[in-house]
């Protein structure tokens, strides 16, 4: 990836590190000239003051099932439940699952944050995974997106800004501090989604 700075030269953004693809949200973020800490355990989000002890978070696409499980573990889900109701944080397939008020198909837990309901493995099994190009509200062209076992926004909350759809559906929401895309902006080419992302970072700190 090319190299464009953000004005985000003092921030640190953590990536949750349990299992999926943070890796990539890594290197893209690397390649923002942007610092990034991965998080395996749940007092990394906080210092011993209870503070946050970073600026940001990103949830990586995985299978949220599996993240649960970890979830689960240590008082981390209750950690992190806190953790996102304050901190800017972005969520990437199964992190947007994660970060979602309901979750169908099957239901299961989350961190509740996000005033959105979120269909699984919405696609069914021949199409669940596509590379489109779609238009946005971002600024620039439209944007390349890369769909995996994606699942499918089916309700937003009125608080809800949806960024990008593909047939219909929500597919990049922003809800104040919270930002979810259902399709992997780290394994494509265009920054334009981290930048969002980081430019909600900065104006909030
Ligand atoms: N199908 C996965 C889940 O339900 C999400 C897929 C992804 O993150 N690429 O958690």
């Amino acid at each position: 990836m090319q190299q464009h700075p953000v004005k985000n030269a003092n921030s640190t953004i953590g990536i949750l590190a349990l299992q999926g693809a943070y890796e990539a949200h890594a290197s893209t973020l690397a390649a923002l000239g942007v610092t990034s800490r991965l998080i395996r355990t749940p007092d990394e989000l906080f210092t011993s003051h209870g503070t946050p002890s970073i600026d940001g978070l990103i949830i990586p696409g995985g299978e949220s099932t599996t993240m649960l499980k970890f979830l689960e573990r240590n008082g981390f889900l209750d950690s992190l439940t806190t953790f996102v109701q304050t901190v800017p944080t972005f969520g990437t397939c199964a992190g947007a699952i994660l970060l979602a008020k309901d979750v169908e198909h099957p239901a299961q837990t989350s961190l509740s944050a996000l005033d959105i309901t979120i269909e699984r493995n919405a696609y069914g099994r021949q199409i669940d995974s596509a590379i489109l190009t779609a238009p946005t509200q971002l600024p620039g062209d439209p944007l390349e997106m890369v769909f995996i076992r994606a699942p499918r926004i089916t309700r937003t909350g009125p608080g809800v800004e949806i960024l990008a759809s593909r047939e219909d559906f929500p597919v990049l929401v922003r809800q104040g501090h919270l930002l979810a895309a259902t399709f992997h902006p780290e394994l494509g080419h265009d920054p334009r989604v981290h930048q969002l992302f980081l430019e909600i970072v900065r104006t909030r700190s």
